[in-house]
């Protein structure tokens, strides 16, 4: 089999074994790139020259290390608003177009240590805003299963290329689906990890109660891989949590007898298409055949969790974008007459209409006069989410849902209408408003489209997820297929 058909533990382990080189593995993987990356545009910086070098001296290193750690050597493309130093970290936003960090984030000094190989900066929505990554400043990434269709997002970028095997894993972040949704859509796994598992620092900032870093890959043992080297408490992020990092991969290959699975009734109700629905529920009861239990569950909130997300997100956006003022960081405006026109006309000219958008919302929603109406009853709100979740964890172990309401839709169906867009996170933001681990893994396809099952589950409990995750995706062969095959 090609090497560009593996994941990252198959990689791993032949690296491992001596058997193939990273420069073999490395090269595989940046000639698929070359026949597709011009295609599907899923890089902003697209550092395959660069990698192949990297992976000559990783060869060297090889032969004369004795032992090397799992992700010695292996390629891995970062979503582009994770800081890289010296490497352009533009948020897909022209107001960060030059911007070359002079630090790394957490996860990718723990990448290096690794000895991973660097493929690229993967395409997002500007400032991870959007479900489609068309409101990236600089151009839309398009899904490898139909180049009409949008990848999602806002780690659309990233998604499209573990879908087109560009690259065997990437990492994404998550603030209401973006991981999970692009995953779905692109037909990759994808994983939310529970907030403060992975360090957030260096990811720069959107919604900083929401935001998670997490991996996205082919397959389910190379997110337990992946969350293997990322997880951990962070002297440098106050919000990541001193939990005992478990060995993830001794979660995949367990059985699943006796687990309970929670079917949340609102999750399965006008809105969800009915054959997303249908392969969504199939892929339940070859779960429940494995000796699963099913148990359906009600959480009466979560319906309201995309309005209260919609006060919440851009809230904390308002205040953590109002570092870009021309001063500090990138892009400035050129004619001004004064200070204070520097700072306008440097944010109008910076930011597109979707990051406007979000800031004028977060700021009326802070506003006096508008905070008890608006942020503080959405903040009420979240927490009532939150208790849903944890009546539903009395009852089960994890939860099942789709990932997302349809499949891929067409570039530009919905970027006149910002609502229809909104509502493609409609089963995803409610598990980042409880702060919980959630998975998306392939299971089916609507009209040669993928399908995304959403694995939901309790806090720092994402073994559980691999786990099944893990049993669904031996059972169902998906993890094989690519497009065009
Ligand atoms: N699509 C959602 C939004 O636009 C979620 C984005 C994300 O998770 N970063 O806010």
């Amino acid at each position: 089999m090609s090497l560009w058909k593996k994941g990252l533990k198959e990689l791993s382990d032949l690296i491992q074994s001596k058997e193939v080189k990273p420069s073999e593995v490395v090269s595989a993987f940046v000639e698929r790139a070359s026949e597709l990356e011009p295609k599907i545009n899923s890089y902003v910086t697209d550092l395959s020259q660069q990698a192949v070098e990297e992976a000559k001296k990783k060869d060297e290193e090889l032969a004369k290390a004795e032992s090397i750690p799992p992700l010695f050597g292996l390629p891995v493309a970062i979503k582009d608003n994770i800081s890289t130093k010296g490497i352009k970290t533009t948020c897909s936003s022209k107001i960060l177009e030059n911007y070359i960090p002079q630090f790394d984030a957490t996860v990718i000094t723990k990448l290096k240590e690794q000895g991973y190989v660097i493929t690229g900066k993967t395409n997002l929505d500007e400032f991870a805003m959007g479900s489609s990554t068309e409101n990236s400043a600089f151009f839309t990434t398009k899904n490898p299963w139909d180049y009409t269709r949008v990848p999602g997002g806002s780690s659309g970028g990233s998604a499209a290329a573990v879908g087109a095997g560009i690259v065997p894993a990437a990492l994404g972040s998550d603030t209401g689906g973006s991981i999970r949704q692009p995953a779905a859509f692109c037909g990759v796994v994808g994983l939310k990890p529970t907030y403060g598992r992975v360090s957030r620092y260096g990811l720069v900032a959107f919604a900083s109660s929401l935001d998670q870093i997490g991996p996205i890959t082919r397959k389910v043992e190379d997110a337990a891989l992946l969350m293997n080297v990322i997880a951990g408490k962070d002297p440098r992020d106050s919000t990541s949590v001193d939990r005992e990092v478990p060995d993830f991969l001794s979660y995949t290959g367990k059985d699943i007898k006796g687990i309970k699975i929670g079917l949340p009734e609102e999750f399965f109700v006008e809105g969800l298409d009915p054959q997303i629905k249908e392969i969504v529920l199939n892929a339940v009861r070859q779960l429940e055949k494995e000796g699963a239990e099913i148990i359906e569950v009600s959480m009466p909130t979560t319906k309201y969790a995309i309005e209260a997300y919609y006060i919440i997100a851009p809230s904390e956006a308002s205040s953590n974008l109002a570092r870009y003022d021309g001063v500090r960081y990138g892009y400035r405006a050129k004619d001004y007459k004064d200070l204070e026109e520097m700072y306008s006309k440097t944010r109008d000219e910076g930011f597109g209409a979707e990051v406007k958008r979000r800031i004028m919302l977060g700021t009326y929603s802070l506003s006096s006069g508008y905070y008890d109406a608006y942020y503080l009853k959405a903040q009420k709100v979240r927490t009532l989410i939150y208790q849903d979740f944890m009546n539903a964890f009395e009852k089960v172990d994890i939860l099942a849902t789709p990932t997302t309401p349809d499949v891929a839709f067409k570039i530009g169906e919905k970027t006149d209408d910002p609502i229809q867009m909104y509502l493609s996170d409609i089963f995803t933001v409610s598990v980042n408003m409880a702060g919980v681990p959630g998975i998306s893994i392939p299971c089916g396809f609507k009209d040669g489209l993928p399908v995304g099952l959403q694995l939901i589950g309790k806090p720092f409990d994402e073994g559980t997820l691999l786990q099944v995750a893990h049993r669904y995706e031996s059972l169902s062969g998906l993890s094989d297929k690519f497009p065009g095959e």
